[in-house]
């Protein structure tokens, strides 16, 4: 859980060279108090804010690619296919010439998914958020943020 006061707080967690692209939708109130992560987005664009607990956020600007081919693909950060959920290729750029890309559930409702199926199994889904957590701070430090923790 982390708090979002004020715009300038959420445009902070970006990187500085990333700020000139973030917009804000309507589904981002301020302040707000996130859980786990925030994510919005805007034409082609996706933005994730995310913390692990205890740790500063970190915000990242994605484009969203071409829609992947019609065949079921695993989400690479919570790892369920499918679920009434396109997984396509979210990129972000790590500098001027380079981008990272990911292969994850195109509106990044990685949460929802996992706290369906925990409820399903009848199981806590905080583990499994934790460790969706732990593969975008993974992403993040690809992209030159600092790892947070192990
Ligand atoms: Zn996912």
């Amino acid at each position: 859980m982390f708090e979002l006061k004020t715009e300038a707080d959420l445009l902070a967690v970006f990187r500085y060279r990333d700020r000139k692209h973030v917009e804000l939708s309507r589904d981002v109130t301020l302040p707000s108090y996130v859980s786990h992560y925030l994510t919005w987005s805007h034409g082609r664009r996706v933005f994730l804010v995310f913390a692990l607990p205890g740790a500063a956020p970190k915000g990242i600007v994605f484009e969203s690619g071409s829609e992947g081919p019609p065949v079921p693909q695993m989400c690479d950060w919570c790892q369920q296919v499918g679920l009434g959920a396109q997984v396509g290729l979210l990129t972000a750029r790590r500098d001027r010439q380079r981008t990272v890309g990911v292969l994850v559930c195109s509106d990044l409702g990685c949460r929802d998914r996992l706290d369906y199926v925990a409820a399903r199994a009848g199981v806590d889904a905080e583990p499994a958020i934790r460790a969706l957590l732990q593969r975008m701070d993974r992403f993040a430090e690809t992209l030159g943020f600092e790892r947070t923790g192990s």
